[in-house]
């Protein structure tokens, strides 16, 4: 898959769409996939912190969220020519997932913030199924994969803020073999729930 780089940072030169159409055929051929904002700040912390550049790295799609990284592509004469949000991207792959009858869980941000959002996407997108939700506060997470199994879910949104829900989706997502698709989301299920 195509990639630019940013001072050793990944990003993918992609399109919502284009992004959308190739995570189906993803989710078709049974592979998991990852989604992971980056922005000029992420950028800038991946160079003191390797961690958060190997999770950049090791992610399937690292959008480009920040009108930063356009600029920076259009020095370089890249090929990124529109933002593409971690809340829109969100927006879009809930569109996909209604389209295709997959399932989605949200995990993460305070108890009435996750459910308000899932309440809230419930009504705007017809055909929404959100099998599942758990605020970021819970402690057994034995009893949460469970939950997420349980659900059937296929796609899972994780707000638990940078890089805790990156770490979660790298330790989880060899337990959730069924889940095809992970997105960081940070305070995404707080604007949904507004
Ligand atoms: N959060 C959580 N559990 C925690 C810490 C944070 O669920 O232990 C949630 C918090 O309630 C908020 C989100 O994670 O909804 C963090 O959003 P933030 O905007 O800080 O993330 P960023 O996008 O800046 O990384």
């Amino acid at each position: 898959m195509k990639k630019e780089q940013y001072l050793g940072v990944s990003v993918s030169p992609l399109t919502y769409d284009q992004i959308i159409n190739d995570m189906k055929t993803r989710i078709q051929a049974g592979e998991q996939s990852t989604v992971i904002a980056v922005n000029p700040e992420k950028v800038m912390t991946a160079q003191r912190d390797p961690l958060v550049k190997e999770l950049i790295n090791n992610s399937t799609y690292q959008i480009a969220d920040g009108v930063g990284m356009i600029i920076a592509s259009k020095l370089k004469k890249g090929e990124l020519t529109e933002r593409v949000t971690g809340v829109d991207m969100m927006g879009r792959i809930l569109e996909m997932a209604a389209a295709e009858n997959l399932g989605v869980f949200f995990y993460g941000a305070k108890e009435e913030t996750v459910k308000k959002a899932k309440e809230n996407l419930e009504a705007k997108i017809t055909g929404l199924h959100v099998a599942g939700y758990e605020n970021g506060y819970v402690k057994d997470q034995d009893v949460l994969l469970d939950k997420i199994r349980q659900s059937g879910a296929k796609i899972i949104f994780v707000a638990l803020g940078s890089p805790r829900q990156e770490l979660w989706i790298r330790e989880n997502m060899p337990k959730l073999p069924d889940v095809k698709v992970f997105q960081g989301v940070g305070g995404s299920f707080d604007v949904y729930s507004g």
